[in-house]
């Protein structure tokens, strides 16, 4: 098997992306973005989560880390996900929290690395599913941006996986106990981070989160229903 790269955020989705990928690769690495964003508390919890992660499996299989300075892009992109606005809806009937573009920027960016790192496959998180009605979220937009990045890097193997593409959130949740059982769940409920307010001091049965932003809210309704499915 080749060698990937994960797109590494250290939300519920990227951690699954990741353990799916140690399961599949023989050797993977990660890559984060520093935007601006507003929940940085995301960044803090990549190390420990990683560390989590490479512990369960194969920590040989773990490479390398980057973490990217895209502040520059993040302030030219200003959203409610990096500026100081409140969470809505816009008029265009997006979320006030879509940055524009910033799945490709990130892919564009990854690909970039994993081209420098020998890497062949990417791994995202993007889930059209949940997506909000962020375009950027779209499997056809992702194929679009595989196959522009195959002729622009002249890597026609390149690939980009996105195994939640189809996936609910409970899905999701359903996805990592088939990969590691309780333990797997139990790791991603209690080091991953998902509140966009950045709150890690309240603890739910999901995880911890303010329990009331958008994020907080779909991570809390899917695991429940996917608790749900299980009782
Ligand atoms: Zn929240």
């Amino acid at each position: 098997m080749s060698k990937a790269l994960v797109l590494f955020s250290a939300g519920q989705d990227s951690a699954t992306c990741l353990a799916w990928a140690l399961t599949r690769y023989y050797q993977v690495e990660t890559i984060g973005f520093d935007y601006g964003q507003r929940h940085r508390v995301e960044l803090d919890q990549r190390p420990i989560l990683r560390a989590a992660l490479g512990a369960w499996r194969g920590a040989d299989r773990l490479g390398e880390d980057a973490v990217v300075d895209l502040r520059g892009y993040g302030a030219l992109a200003e959203s409610a996900l990096t500026a100081d606005r409140a969470i809505a809806m816009a008029e265009c009937g997006l979320p006030t929290t879509f940055v524009p573009g910033r799945n490709l920027v990130f892919l564009a960016v990854a690909a970039a690395h994993a081209y420098r790192r020998g890497a062949d496959t990417l791994v995202a998180g993007m889930c059209e599913t949940d997506y909000s009605g962020y375009p950027d979220c779209r499997a056809e937009t992702i194929a679009a941006m595989q196959a522009a990045l195959r002729l622009g890097l002249d890597r026609p193997a390149l690939r980009i996986e996105t195994p939640l593409m189809r996936l609910s959130k409970a899905d999701t949740w359903a996805l990592a106990h088939a990969l590691g059982g309780d333990a797997l769940v139990a790791l991603i409920e209690e080091s991953s981070h998902t509140c966009y307010a950045g709150d890690r001091t309240r603890r739910h049965d999901w995880g911890y989160g303010c329990g009331a932003c958008p994020a907080c809210d779909l991570r809390a309704k899917g695991w429940r229903a996917w608790r749900a499915k299980r009782a």
